[in-house]
């Protein structure tokens, strides 16, 4: 492994070998070892690595031009992206505008939230009601709404805090309703939060549809995302899907929001839209939003490389290889074998206390005991422990420590949705041989 010194710094020291090459659903490091990229790095990788016909049409592009600044030209690459986007959205959400990466999705969909209501003479709206626990980036903006203390804790003073409700871990509830009820009851408390707060400060409401790193692929129950579309229409709140990780085919459709036939206001993507061969994210909106900004004197935002040519040709490539192999169909099919395989290990290892997810953005917690679902002792660190074991067993899996916004153990299991049922058997039998190490 190497260790030497690097001038480069991101999180932490931990050492970690060089990439040297990457294919299908496995790297390779400098060593030759191989790993199984089980997380697709940070749910990104949704197509596989270095697919040779991506590579092959970001060529052509780079051949012909690599950056025209949006100002002075319009693209082919970004015109015909925006209108595959348009075409595989909701009815209504037709107007797209391109990111480099989550957290600027995620920004550029507040600050168009923002700016529609002021147009509309709303400027007392201004609220984004959120939840915890949440992750929708890292930036100042995003971390405004962003439910996690832990990653939001020390600069809490720099940026302004909007309110939250708690996300719907209806799992942990010991209660007598049913999940139908338990989804009304987590719903209803977004309208209370909305009566509080004062209904004409709210500007919006901003979910995942499925959590990613904040809860580790919590899934609401269906009651959940109906009433909640039903409460935000009845004040007059934009609905704010982040469909940073789970759109793009993720969960088994193009976006998440499909699974309930929920049509956001607007929709936030990222990660697996460039599939890690661009930085690439969009912001899909109504038409009418948009086209009314555009009337009172246009949307005051933008980045330097938004909608840059290679990105979106690299996010067309991508989109080409989805349609073309089904892979938000294998998505589905393999989502459910993967799902049925983490449930068995249920049975061989009493600390698993939930298996979650749609799709292929899955995920299974360690507890300590599972009929409370009291989470492991911090002192184990068990969601940097089990990576290692799965790390140094050639097998890459993501996790975090935020199940309520401060603790709980979860793990997302979730390989590019090219991945075939051969290598899902590899996937479990590493992922078992680590579980009985963390266990021994
Ligand atoms: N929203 C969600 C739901 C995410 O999962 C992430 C990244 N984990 C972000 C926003 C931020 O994306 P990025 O890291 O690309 O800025």
């Amino acid at each position: 492994m190497t260790t030497e010194k690097s001038h480069l710094f991101y999180q932490s020291r931990q050492p970690r070998p060089f990439l040297e090459r990457s294919e299908g659903i496995y790297h390779y490091d400098e060593n030759g070892k191989r790993y199984i990229d089980g997380s697709s790095g940070a749910m990104v990788s949704n197509i596989g690595h270095s697919n040779p016909r991506v590579l092959e049409k970001m060529k052509a592009q780079m051949d012909r031009s690599t950056f025209g600044y949006r100002l002075h030209f319009r693209t082919h690459p970004s015109e015909d992206l925006a209108a595959r986007v348009a075409a595989r959205m909701p009815e209504g959400l037709d107007k797209v505008f391109f990111v480099s990466g989550g957290s600027e999705a995620v920004e550029t969909a507040i600050k168009l939230a923002r700016q529609y209501a002021v147009t509309q003479g709303e400027e007392s709206r201004y609220k984004v009601i959120s939840r915890l626990p949440s992750y929708h980036g890292a930036t100042m903006g995003s971390l405004g709404v962003t439910g996690s203390p832990i990653f939001t804790g020390k600069f809490a003073p720099m940026f302004t805090e909007m309110p939250k409700v708690p996300a719907p871990t209806c799992y942990l509830d010991r209660d007598n309703l049913t999940e139908e009820e338990r989804g009304i009851k987590y719903a209803e408390m977004l309208r209370e939060k909305i009566e509080a707060e004062g209904p004409e400060t709210v500007l919006a409401f901003l979910m995942e549809p499925v959590g990613g790193a904040s809860t580790g692929a919590l899934v609401a129950p269906d009651s959940y995302y109906t009433r909640v579309a039903e409460i935000c229409e009845e004040y007059g709140i934009l609905l704010i899907y982040d469909e940073v990780m789970t759109g793009a085919g993720r969960t088994g459709k193009f976006l998440a929001a499909e699974h309930w036939g929920i049509i956001p206001d607007i929709v936030a993507m990222s990660k697996g839209f460039g599939a890690g061969y661009a930085p690439l994210g969009a912001v899909v909106a109504r038409h009418d939003i948009v086209e009314t900004l555009l009337d009172a004197g246009g949307f005051l935002h933008g980045f330097t490389y938004a909608g840059n040519p290679l990105a979106c040709a690299a996010g067309l490539a991508v989109l080409d290889e989805m349609e073309e192999q089904d892979l938000i169909g294998n998505a589905a099919r393999m989502g459910d074998v993967l799902k049925a395989r983490l449930t068995a290990l249920m049975d061989r290892y009493p600390f698993i206390g939930d298996v979650r997810g749609k799709g292929l953005l899955l995920a299974f917690e360690l507890v300590s005991d599972r009929e409370t679902m009291k989470v492991l002792p911090k002192e184990w660190n068990a969601h940097v422990e089990l990576v290692e074991l799965a790390y140094e067993r050639g097998l890459i899996i993501y996790s975090r420590r935020t199940r309520s916004g401060y603790e709980g153990d979860h793990f997302l299991v979730c390989p590019p949705l090219i991945v075939t049922e051969a290598q899902i058997d590899e996937i479990i039998a590493i992922l078992t041989d680590a579980l009985d190490a963390f266990a021994a």
